[in-house]
């Protein structure tokens, strides 16, 4: 086989990894991939957001199956143009990718079906009906931007003011873009947060390890919100009884919607859970592998990736295929001082090959790029937010978080910083102490 990655971050390289030590893949593209990506798989500098590119590339190349990373290119409809071309690939439609595109979309989908989910106070796309709508509301509050705001876009709102203030920029002064253009305020709700993913072909489903994502910047859920911080996976964090239920009131309810509404799902659907005193409940639909959670659930695979994948393309998944590893797994983040506000980039990284010289220990790059250093060699330096993500599967969280740290520890670049508690409470709650 031959396959065509979209995406050049930590979740691309983890795909590209995963599928490279398939028997059955023979070539590796990514478009664009990253300075890690470009050490496994040719790349081609194209932003993911350019369906057309991406088409004209994939006709030259004509890749057997092709496997998409970013929500911006399955929102841009890259599922709907190879499809009618009948090119194999791995992408929900733009109108299903929709359930991430647009909160509002994605909320009445969950309404009309049922499902559990924050309740919905009202949508605004007029700032003085907005304001006018905070009187008699219970705080905290929370406000989501109705499009894709690169993470930007939902606040969970103290008081008034902060509310105030992200309608403000929201409907005002436009700083979130056309993705902020209408808001949804809804209900806040209490629990600890659960990744649950799934792969589907449309029909069958098979849920991947669950995961759990550190979003804030600083330890203790301290600081603003990133893209992901860290993830880990253990079976812990999914006892059988919690996994049914999810099955039963959540899993199986958004499958039978999705088919009711006449809506072709083939690929990753990633449900956000809050978990709380009344069962779980549907924060937000991703369409597509969280970054990092994929990263910690691909250590895990123990199966051909690059076979389940092409059986998804083809409408034939075969769910008992997909098996795991046992034990856990963790990936930390590595950041550019100042992330996720100002950072500069082009510093040089050190100490990636020391870190995978720790037993089990994979660096996946995110924003990374090899440029031409003074003596003529080549280096690798940091061009985006975050920049590594050390991974490691391990047989207990333990021993996959003590990879993981020490990895990090032979890594250098100036400004990095990254979170010492992945992984933490967990740990605590079993009367251990964070890495
Ligand atoms: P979303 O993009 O909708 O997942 O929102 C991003 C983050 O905001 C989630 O991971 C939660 O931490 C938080 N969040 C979203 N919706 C709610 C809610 N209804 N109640 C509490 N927290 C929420």
């Amino acid at each position: 086989m031959k396959i065509l990655v979209v995406g050049g971050g930590g979740r691309e390289h983890a795909l590209v990894w995963r599928l490279g030590q398939s028997s059955r893949v023979e070539k590796i593209w990514c478009a664009p991939g990253n300075g890690g990506i470009a050490a496994e798989a040719e790349c081609f500098p194209i932003d993911p957001g350019d369906v057309a590119a991406l088409v004209e590339l994939a006709g030259k190349l004509r890749p057997d199956l092709t496997v998409v990373g970013p929500e911006l290119s399955l929102v841009n409809g890259i599922g709907d143009a190879f499809g009618q071309r009948k090119w194999p690939i791995v992408a929900p439609t733009a109108q299903a990718a929709q359930l991430e595109g647009s909160k509002i979309f994605s909320k009445e989908f969950m309404e009309r079906h049922n499902l559990p989910t924050a309740r919905r106070y009202g949508t605004y796309d007029q700032a003085s009906n907005a304001y006018a709508a905070l009187e008699g509301l219970p705080w905290p509050l929370v406000i989501k931007a109705d499009g894709l705001c690169a993470g930007k876009g939902v606040i969970v709102a103290k008081d008034r003011a902060e509310a105030h203030d992200f309608i403000e920029r929201a409907l005002e002064k436009n700083e979130l873009g056309p993705g902020g253009r209408r808001l949804l305020f809804e209900e806040t709700l209490q629990g600890e947060e659960l990744s649950f993913i799934l792969l589907t072909d449309g029909q069958r489903y098979a849920p991947l390890v669950p995961t759990r994502d550190h979003k804030r910047a600083l330890d203790g859920n301290q600081g603003p919100n990133t893209g992901g911080m860290g993830a880990y996976s253990t079976d812990e964090l999914l006892p059988v009884e919690l996994r049914d239920t999810i099955i039963n009131t959540i899993v199986e309810p958004t499958m039978h919607g999705l088919a009711a509404d006449g809506i072709r799902y083939q690929g990753f659907l990633y449900i956000g859970l809050m978990l709380t005193d009344s069962g779980p409940k549907i924060l937000e639909f991703n369409c597509r592998l969280g970054d990092p959670e994929a990263q910690a659930i691909l250590a895990r695979a123990d199966f051909d990736f690059a076979e389940a994948l092409a059986d998804v393309a083809a409408g034939r998944l075969e769910p008992r295929k997909l098996k795991w590893q046992t034990g856990a797994s963790a990936c930390l983040v590595l950041a550019s001082g100042g992330y996720p506000g100002k950072f500069a980039t082009g510093k040089r990284i050190e100490g990636t090959a020391a870190a995978e010289r720790v037993s089990g220990v994979k660096v996946l790059h995110a924003g990374t790029r090899q440029q031409l250093a003074a003596n003529g060699s080549s280096e690798m330096v940091t061009s985006g937010g975050r920049v590594l993500g050390v991974t490691a599967a391990g047989r207990t969280l333990n021993a996959a978080l003590s990879s993981v740290y020490a990895g990090a520890e032979q890594i250098h670049f100036a400004g990095m910083h990254y979170r010492k508690d992945i992984g933490g409470h967990v740990m605590a709650s079993r009367g251990g102490t964070a890495a």
